[in-house]
C-alpha cells in the first residue's frame, strides 16, 4: 500500500512526523538558538557574516572588534579605503574580495537606503557580496523576520542526513524546510542545526552514538550502525527527549 504523503511537503507523513519530534528534541537540547557572530546592530551582523564565508565564526569575531571600532556604520565604510580595510580582515581569507564587497555594501546601504541596513530580503541580496544565505541570518537573527531558512553546510548535511530534503542545492533545502515547518520555527532551526552539526553530527564523524535525533534520523546517506554499540544504547534511545 503506498505511503499517505502530506499535502504541504509531498514527503510521507510519517517523515513529517519523526521532523516534528526531531525539532522538538533540538529545541530541548539547544533551548537558546544563538549565532555565533559577535554583532550588535543588523550592520555588524551583515559585515560579520560577508566576512564568515569560508572562515570558522570565532576568526571572525578576532576581527571585528577592531573593524566595528575603525567603521561603525554603513557611513563610515562606504568611504574606508580598500588598503585599510583588507589589514583588518586580511586573516578571514579572500581578504581582497571581501573588503571589495563591504565597501560596495556599506555605499550601497547609504546610497539607496539612507545607510540604514533594509529589511527586506529584496534589497539585501541587491547589494555586493550578499545571498539570500546572509540576507536571511540578517532578518532573522537581528531583526527578527522570518523570511526564509538559513541553509549553510551543516544545514544541508543534517537535512539530507534526516531525511528532511533529497536536495543539495541550497534554495531548494531551503523551500523543502520552509514546507516542512512553520514560520515560528524558521530562525531557531537553523541556529540549532548548526550547533548540532558542529558538535555532533560532524561532517565525516557523526556522533550518532551520541545523537538524542538518533531515534527519528534516518541516518540517509551514511553506513549502518554496528549493532552492539547500537544495543548499548538501546535504553537510552528509544526514548525521544
Ligand atoms: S543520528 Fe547521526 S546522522 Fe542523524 S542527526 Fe544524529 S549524528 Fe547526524
Amino acid at each position: 500500500m503506498a505511503k499517505r504523503r502530506s499535502s504541504n511537503t509531498g514527503l510521507p507523513a510519517d517523515v513529517e512526523e519523526r521532523a516534528k519530534a526531531a525539532l522538538r528534541v533540538l529545541k530541548k537540547h539547544y533551548p537558546i538558538a544563538e549565532c555565533a557572530l559577535n554583532h550588535e546592530s543588523p550592520y555588524e551582523l551583515l559585515v560579520a557574516t560577508i566576512l564568515s564565508a569560508q572562515c570558522t565564526d570565532a576568526r571572525v569575531n578576532l576581527v571585528t572588534p577592531a573593524l566595528f571600532l575603525a567603521y561603525p556604520n554603513a557611513a563610515t565604510l562606504a568611504k574606508a579605503r580598500q588598503d585599510d580595510v583588507e589589514k583588518l580582515i586580511r586573516s578571514t581569507g579572500f581578504f581582497r574580495n571581501k573588503a571589495a564587497n563591504l565597501i560596495g555594501m556599506a555605499k550601497g546601504v547609504v546610497e539607496k537606503h539612507n545607510g540604514e541596513i533594509p529589511a527586506s530580503l529584496e534589497d539585501l541580496v541587491q547589494l555586493p557580496g550578499v545571498g539570500r544565505k546572509t540576507a536571511n541570518v540578517v532578518l532573522g537573527t537581528a531583526m527578527g523576520i522570518a523570511s526564509g531558512v538559513v541553509v549553510d553546510t551543516h544545514v544541508t548535511r543534517l537535512s539530507n542526513h534526516l531525511g528532511w530534503t533529497t536536495s543539495r542545492n541550497a534554495e531548494r533545502i531551503e523551500q523543502d524546510l520552509m514546507a516542512l515547518f512553520p514560520k515560528r520555527d524558521w530562525i531557531g532551526l537553523s541556529h540549532r542545526l548548526i550547533h548540532h552539526g558542529r558538535q555532533i553530527c560532524i561532517a565525516r564523524r557523526p556522533k550518532c552514538h551520541e545523537c538524542p535525533l538518533l531515534p527519528n534520523c534516518p541516518r540517509v546517506g551514511l553506513p549502518d550502525l554496528e549493532p552492539a554499540a547500537v544495543a548499548a544504547r538501546g535504553a537510552k534511545l528509544g526514548r525521544n527527549d
